[in-house]
C-alpha cells in the first residue's frame, strides 16, 4: 500500500511539474479541491466531519469561497446552517461582564479605545475558531507527502531533476519548506543546482522584460519574457491557481 501511495504521488508529482507555475502550489490546490468535492457530495451529514467544521467555525477564508462552485448550494447551506446554529448556542450563554467602576483595567480601556474590553473577552474567545480550516489540515498533510516524494526523487534513476529544471520551479515558500527536509549533501546540491537554474532564468527573462518595455524597444518581438512579471511574483509568493478547473 505505502509504495502504491509513493507511485501514486511520484506520477502526480512529474504531472504538476509539466505544468504552468509552482508544483507543489498546484498539487496543494488539487488535494484541497478533491477535500472539498469529498465533503460535499459524500460526508456533508457525516457527524464526525460536521464536528470538526463546527470546532474550526466553518473554513478559512480561501477554502470558504472555494466552496462556492456549481451544484454545492445544498451542501454549503446544510454546513453555514449547522456552524451558525452553533454559534446561536454561544450567544445564548453569553453575557456582557462588566468592570468593577474603580478597576485599574477600566481605566486603562477608558484612555485607550484601542485595548479589547474585558467584558466581552469570553464571548469573543468563545467566538474563535477551536480547531484549524478542516481544507488547510488536509492540503498540508498532503503537501508533505509530495514534498518527501519531490526530497526522494531528486537523485538515482527515474529521477526528476530534468522535469523540475523545466518548470517554473518551487515558489520561494515551498522551496524554503523543500530545503527543511532535506537530509543529504546530494539531495541538497541538486535541489539547490535546479532552483538556481530556474531563477536565473526567469531573473534573465524579468530584464529582457525591463528592456522591451523601454520606450526605444517597443517594436521589438516578445519571446518567452512575456508573462514573467507575473511568474516573478508567484516565484515569491506561490501561484495563484484557478480552482475546479484542472
Ligand atoms: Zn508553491
Ligand atoms: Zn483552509
Amino acid at each position: 500500500m505505502k509504495r502504491r501511495e509513493g507511485a501514486m504521488s511520484f506520477f502526480e508529482l512529474r504531472d504538476a511539474l509539466a505544468q504552468p507555475g509552482c508544483a507543489l502550489c498546484r498539487l496543494r490546490v488539487d488535494s484541497a479541491d478533491r477535500f472539498l468535492d469529498t465533503l460535499l457530495w459524500e460526508s456533508v451529514n457525516d457527524p464526525a466531519r460536521r464536528q470538526e467544521i463546527r470546532r474550526a467555525r466553518g473554513f478559512c477564508h480561501e477554502h470558504g469561497w472555494v466552496l462556492v462552485r456549481a451544484a454545492a448550494s445544498v451542501g454549503v447551506a446544510i454546513i453555514a446552517r449547522d456552524v451558525l446554529q452553533s454559534l446561536l448556542d454561544v450567544l445564548d450563554d453569553a453575557a456582557f461582564r462588566p468592570l468593577s467602576p474603580l478597576s485599574l483595567r477600566r481605566v486603562q480601556e477608558a484612555v485607550d479605545s484601542r485595548q479589547p474590553s474585558v467584558a466581552t473577552a469570553e464571548l469573543v474567545s468563545r467566538l474563535e475558531p477551536e480547531a484549524p480550516c478542516p481544507a488547510c489540515v488536509w492540503a498540508d498533510k498532503m503537501e508533505g507527502i509530495y514534498l518527501d516524494a519531490l526530497i526522494h526523487n531528486l537523485a538515482g534513476e527515474d529521477n526528476l531533476l530534468a522535469e523540475y529544471e523545466a518548470s517554473d520551479g518551487l515558489c520561494l515558500p515551498h522551496f524554503r519548506r523543500a530545503l527543511a527536509l532535506v537530509r543529504k549533501e546530494a539531495t541538497y546540491d541538486a535541489l539547490v543546482h535546479v532552483q538556481r537554474a530556474v531563477w536565473q532564468r526567469l531573473v534573465d527573462q524579468l530584464g529582457e522584460s525591463i528592456r522591451k518595455n523601454d520606450y526605444r524597444n517597443l517594436d521589438e518581438v516578445w519571446g518567452e519574457e512575456a508573462g514573467s512579471w507575473l511568474r516573478g511574483i508567484a516565484a515569491l509568493v506561490g501561484a495563484r491557481l484557478e480552482w475546479g478547473k484542472r
